[in-house]
């Protein structure tokens, strides 16, 4: 083992010998001089694909870029604030300057945060609907005062009305919710789903609908790998990943796919069921996933994991699988 394996091998040390001492964590000087990572970043002459994971805020948000510089990661995705509840408590201006200031010093690009998961833009319910304006307006202020790239929301579910409400009511929504606001570098990304109960969003068209009557938004597209798979695109063999290839460049075209959602799902074809699994454990596996991740249509998008954290080696094992599978 020699080159960027080793390199990459005593990362993962690193990054392991880091979250399993919770003691040296706190103690991580706020400043890049304490992290050899990017001094280890090989060289070359290929431009490197953006590969990283969703991580945990922990105590501060800039935790989560703390801990995607340890893991070698070159982009990475957070939530602002709790993602289960509506209140947020406000970002202290030390907050906002210490997460600028990592950022900064981590070199992390891009920078993603997901919306929480109450929100529902298309909601038919007009209590909950107010409630979910209000609170993805929120995301986007802390989004730019975060100074982040792009801030990730799901179309929501069209419950009580037929898909093409569904697909107003959310634009609508997106519109209203922006209203006055400097978005400066950030743009919204608008993830494609599973379908799962009555969710928009399951078919490309329907992003692109969205983006068209939002077309003094910036916005842009997210494509969760494992949503795509449940929701009927089948991306397990060589052409059907051309077909839905084909399928993204017709409607929402492929410069506004900013971002991959890399998972491998353990919920079956066309189930229109979310659920993230391990890279290469689950229906969609190995082989489709490698070929997802080395397509040239797709290299410009950050690659972000949102596979189970259900113990912190598998974002490890992850992240060398993905990684592998572009490098190798
Ligand atoms: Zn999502
Ligand atoms: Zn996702």
């Amino acid at each position: 083992m020699g080159g960027y394996a080793s390199l990459f091998y005593s990362r993962r040390s690193l990054a392991w010998k880091l979250w399993m001492d919770e003691t040296v964590r706190q103690a991580l000087p706020h400043g890049a001089a304490a992290m050899p990572q990017r001094l280890m970043t090989p060289t070359t002459k290929t431009r490197r694909r953006h590969i990283g994971a969703h991580l945990p805020i922990k105590d501060g948000l800039h935790q989560s870029l703390l801990l995607a510089s340890e893991l070698g990661c070159d982009t990475v995705q957070l939530f602002s604030r709790n993602p289960r509840g509506w209140m947020a408590k406000p970002l202290t201006k030390d907050a906002i300057d210490l997460f600028r200031k990592i950022r900064r010093q981590t070199k992390l690009s891009p920078v993603l945060i997901h919306t929480n998961y109450l929100i529902n833009l298309a909601a038919a319910d007009e209590v909950m609907l107010e409630k979910s304006r209000a609170s993805f307006r929120e995301e986007v202020q802390r989004a730019i005062v975060l100074g982040v790239d792009y801030v990730v929301v799901h179309p929501g579910s069209a419950h009580g009305s037929c898909e093409a409400d569904g697909i107003e009511t959310c634009a609508h929504s997106l519109k209203l919710a922006c209203q006055g606001l400097e978005f400066g570098q950030l743009r919204v990304l608008i993830e494609n789903t599973a379908g799962q109960g009555e969710c928009i969003g399951h078919r490309f068209e329907h992003l692109r609908a969205i983006m068209d009557k939002c077309s003094n938004l910036p916005l842009g597209v997210c494509i969760d790998t494992a949503h795509s798979f449940t929701a009927g695109y089948d991306i397990r063999e060589e052409d059907g990943l051309e077909a839905t290839i084909e399928s993204i460049r017709r409607t929402v075209g492929l410069r506004n796919v900013r971002a991959i959602h890399f998972n491998d799902s353990r919920a079956s074809y066309n189930s229109r069921v979310d659920r993230h699994w391990h890279i290469g454990e689950g229906h969609i596996g190995r082989e489709a996933l490698r070929r997802f991740a080395r397509h040239p249509k797709l290299a410009h998008a950050a690659f972000i994991l949102e596979t189970p954290y259900d113990d912190p080696r598998a974002d490890l094992k992850n992240l060398e699988r993905l990684r592998s599978f572009v490098d190798g």
